[in-house]
């Protein structure tokens, strides 16, 4: 085995550590009965196995059930000149590349975050050795290095309408994906988690840390929401199957607002 797993972020290390650091960061959690590491193997031997689910034309979401570690839905966008896959899951097997091979050839790999770089480097391997690209101002965190990790910085136009670019806030480089051809021309934002489609479905959250609870500042809040109002966007879809289907971007500033006046204390007298 080359490699390993860790169980609770399933990101792919080359070197069992004594703690993954991914997860030791006050961002993640380490479980209570200590670090434990899983192989691709181990995890197939338990059932493990990817779907494919068309969730608009051109756009397939990408997960593994049971879900591995953080159990994100990886985001595969197609365009006439090839495919991006966005945070990609944990775990792979030859039925989910397979899978992804018949939608299109992939240009290139990318994680919104260090939490959604998965198995990132063997997605590469098991789809020709395609790029993988991480924010340079995250690249401290990749685990198992290799000569398919290239960094970006900026913003990058990966395919015709496809735009990654960097707002930052929950990781210095957390990357969100612009594609204009979504949501029938209307736009699409693939938030990873730097923007967090809520359960209610007209709103979303700005965290530095989710499972942890930890707040951005109003002005961070701010320079994301402004960031973003370049783009055309009407539907937002987040690292798992959470999604805002229409309005995205009036709900981005709304909830951007709502962020601000709260921790601004505007409505310290409902609490
Ligand atoms: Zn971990
Ligand atoms: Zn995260």
């Amino acid at each position: 085995m080359s490699f390993w797993i860790c169980a609770t972020c399933a990101v792919e290390h080359a070197e069992r550590t004594d703690v993954c650091a991914i997860c030791a960061d006050e961002r993640q959690w380490v479980p209570a009965d200590g670090q434990r590491w899983t192989t691709l193997t181990e995890l197939a031997d338990d059932g493990c196995r990817t779907s494919l689910v068309e969730l608009e034309p051109d756009l397939w979401g990408v997960s593994s059930r049971p879900g591995v570690g953080i159990g994100q839905q990886s985001k595969l966008v197609r365009t006439s000149a090839g495919c991006l896959l966005f945070d990609p899951i944990g775990f792979l097997d030859g039925a989910g590349v397979e899978g992804i091979l018949d939608v299109g050839p992939v240009v290139a790999i990318v994680a919104s975050h260090p939490h959604m770089y998965g198995v990132q480097v063997e997605w590469s391997r098991a789809l020709g050795g395609v790029p993988v690209l991480v924010a340079e101002k995250d690249r401290e965190w990749v685990a198992r290095p290799d000569p398919v990790v290239q960094t970006w910085s900026d913003d990058v136009e990966i395919l015709p309408g496809v735009t990654l670019t960097q707002p930052g806030g929950h990781f210095p480089g957390s990357t969100v994906a612009h594609w204009a051809q979504g949501a029938d021309g209307r736009g699409v934002l693939l938030s990873g988690d730097t923007i967090y489609a809520n359960p209610d479905r007209s709103s979303v959250s700005f965290m530095r840390s989710f499972p942890n609870r930890l707040p951005l500042s109003g002005a961070v809040v701010e320079r994301i929401a402004t960031s973003l109002e370049r783009f055309e966007f009407d539907r937002l879809y987040g690292n798992f199957d959470n999604v805002i289907p229409e309005r995205a971007r009036e709900i981005v500033r709304w909830s951007a607002n709502r962020h601000i006046g709260w921790a601004r204390g505007d409505f310290d007298s409902l609490t």
